[in-house]
């Protein structure tokens, strides 16, 4: 008994919390009540753009359970007439921060990334994994780059072709490279 009245404390102790979630320059902060309704990676063209990256990773909230905490004057938005969809990002330093969809009215989605803790979902789902693009990094195998403390690479997978990693060492070095002479 005292187990589960202690279970039951925690899950309601989770269920009332609110997370919080922030853009780079801190102007804006944003709060969901835990957990999120789920979480998913978009790999549209639309998202990779607005975000800037190979695809985007969001919670999905419903609407009464996400609010601005802290900076709505900050807060910038675009109408996307093509998608029907809105997006809002932070006036002061870009970060997005909303993904709203005409044809989920009370949903919200927020970029998994402007909360440092847990939201209450795992990413499982992918929309659009049809435009995945070939230059993700998917989880290859990386070596450190000699003389690059910090950088790693993926080697090339062709033993024919170790010319390709010389090729890098003397752009890098300003010199002249046996890949583009040999073009
Ligand atoms: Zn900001």
């Amino acid at each position: 008994m005292r187990l589960e009245s202690l279970t039951e404390r925690a899950a309601s102790n989770l269920s009332g919390r609110r997370v919080y979630g922030r853009c780079l320059c801190g102007a804006v902060q944003l709060e969901i009540d835990f957990p999120a309704f789920w979480a998913w990676h978009d790999h549209s063209v639309s998202s990779r753009l607005a975000h800037g990256a190979a695809y985007a990773t969001y919670i999905g909230c419903w609407r009464k359970h996400a609010r601005v905490a802290k900076g709505q004057e900050s807060i910038a938005r675009f109408e996307d007439a093509k998608t029907e969809s809105t997006r809002s990002f932070c006036s002061r330093c870009g970060t997005p921060l909303f993904y709203e969809r005409k044809r989920s009215p009370h949903m919200v989605n927020i970029p998994r990334a402007l909360f440092t803790g847990r939201t209450g979902r795992e990413p499982r789902y992918h929309v659009a994994i049809e435009e995945l693009q070939d230059w993700t990094y998917r989880g290859e195998r990386l070596a450190p780059l000699k003389g690059y403390p910090g950088v790693v690479w993926e080697r090339p997978k062709s033993r024919r072709r170790p010319r390709d990693a010389d090729g890098l060492e003397f752009l890098d070095l300003g010199g002249p490279s046996p890949v583009l002479s040999r073009r």
